[in-house]
């Protein structure tokens, strides 16, 4: 267990207790906005970090007080051994908080097991409720596996939340239909602004609607919703609505404004570590790990990519090595 002494603090005085671990960059979805319809070139399996590395590198990175992790990808249950690994990760000293992200369309049967394998919460992407333009959007035509994964998690009793990127001329009329969902089936439905993730080109639809259209949006059919607190690390701001169980959350993902909390680091699943979702990548671990490092030596490169982070998203697309062009899809960072 971590003390005061040994927690991972960046230069900006934000300290990191939370990983982000992509565990595959495959995908059974095609969703426009994270991957280009043909699909991404799939790394080989062998370049993947294998789940002894990632389980000795939280090891490492719990001793320096990171508490939480989300699993994520790609479709982390496209990975074979995902509900063993994380059985594992779950007995690891000082994680605290596994949390997933996933698109719900091939992990139906396993989500009684959820509890027992320690998951705490689950992030359920969903972008339309209209099955025509689930299917515009992921290229898949599995709408039905979805909502099914939400009623098996709310009989389960797993608190769920809902990701919904909202993109102009696609979904914005789903906004209102899944924003009902915190009535009484999800703890939180969060609305996203696209990012330049696609996999190709980058550029979000110019016509995008900010942070600012979706909460106008919410407004007017909820014209009685309440500003919640926000605490250390959110990037949701969310709102109560009267005579509903969850809440409604907004992410400014691509205007980022709530850099000044992020108490994150993400894992590509080769092994990068991005101390930003927008940042290039700034050291590979599992390159170091295959080196023969010892433990204090990847505590070390961990702790000196930290000390260098970028003040904000904005500097670290800036700092970006292909001098500010983003060419990744979203399934190699994990969101
Ligand atoms: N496959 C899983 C899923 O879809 O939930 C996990 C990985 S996915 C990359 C993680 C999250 O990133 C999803 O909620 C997805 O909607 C979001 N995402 C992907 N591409 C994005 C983009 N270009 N802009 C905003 N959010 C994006
Ligand atoms: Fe797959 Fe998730 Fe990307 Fe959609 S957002 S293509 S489900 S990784």
């Amino acid at each position: 267990m971590s003390n005061n002494r040994d927690i991972l603090v960046d230069n900006h005085g934000r300290r990191i207790n939370y990983l982000r671990l992509a565990v595959t960059d495959r995908c059974n979805l095609r969703c426009f906005y994270c991957m280009p319809e043909e699909g991404i070139k799939y790394v080989d399996r062998t370049d993947l970090m294998s789940y002894e590395e990632m389980l000795r590198l939280l090891k490492v990175l719990a001793a320096v007080g990171v508490n939480k992790v989300r699993i994520t990808g790609g479709e982390p249950f496209v990975r074979k051994g995902l509900e063993d690994f994380i059985t594992r990760l779950n007995a690891v000293e000082g994680i605290t908080d596994i949390r997933l992200t996933t698109n719900g369309t091939v992990s139906q049967k396993l989500i009684s097991d959820f509890r027992r394998m320690g998951i705490k919460g689950v992030n359920l992407s969903l972008d339309s409720l209209d099955r025509e333009r689930f299917f515009n959007i992921t290229r898949r035509d599995l709408l039905p596996q979805v909502l099914d994964s939400l009623e098996a998690l709310n009989q389960s009793e797993i608190p769920v939340k809902i990701n919904t990127v909202v993109m102009a001329g696609r979904n914005t009329r789903d906004v209102i239909p899944l924003a009902e969902l915190a009535r009484t089936q999800a703890d939180e439905v969060r609305f996203i602004e696209e990012m330049p993730f696609n996999g190709s080109e980058g550029l979000p639809n110019p016509e995008n609607w900010d942070h600012i259209r979706i909460l106008q949006e919410l407004k007017e059919h909820f014209p009685d919703m309440q500003r919640q607190p926000m605490n250390f690390g959110d990037t949701a701001v969310r709102y109560s609505v009267p005579g509903f169980k969850g809440k409604l959350g907004i992410i400014a993902a691509y205007s980022r404004t709530f850099c000044g909390s992020c108490n994150r680091i993400r894992l590509t699943p080769t092994g990068t570590v991005k101390t930003c979702l927008y940042d290039s990548g700034v050291f590979n671990i599992r390159d170091l790990m295959r080196e023969g490092a010892t433990d204090k030596q990847i505590e070390t490169a961990v702790r000196e990519a930290v000390g260098n982070r970028a003040r904000n998203g904005h500097e670290a697309e800036k700092n970006r090595f292909s001098n500010g062009s983003i060419q990744e899809s979203m399934s190699t960072i994990g969101g």
